[in-house]
């Protein structure tokens, strides 16, 4: 009866089960915009990948499917870590303004 249950439902964490719960809030997460227009809305697209007989481990034609997002603004094509490494560059330059916002700046209004 336990072996049907294994395999099954939620891993078991440590130092879970309690009414300590992990759960994602999702409305407090980022949004994952276009890198090109911060559009932030994608559809689901996909390529159909065709493997060759050369590549294909049957010797026949096959045929993969990759998925991924467009924007619906510009088309551009999601990718994750690029969004990541935007995100990363736009924190860095907000801290960098918000020092330079701190520090005093010898101009006074006219
Ligand atoms: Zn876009």
């Amino acid at each position: 009866m336990d072996n049907r249950n294994r395999g099954m439902g939620m891993p078991a964490i440590p130092g879970m089960g309690g009414p300590q719960q992990i759960r994602l809030d999702l409305a407090t997460m980022p949004d994952g915009c276009c890198v090109k227009c911060d559009n932030k809305e994608f559809i689901s697209t996909a390529n159909i990948k065709m493997i060759s007989p050369l590549q294909s481990p049957t010797g026949q034609w096959a045929h993969g499917v990759a998925q991924w997002w467009a924007c619906t603004r510009c088309g551009y094509k999601f990718d994750p870590n690029e969004w990541i490494e935007k995100t990363k560059k736009e924190e860095k330059e907000t801290l960098g303004n918000a020092k330079i916002a701190d520090s005093p700046i010898g101009d006074t209004g006219r």
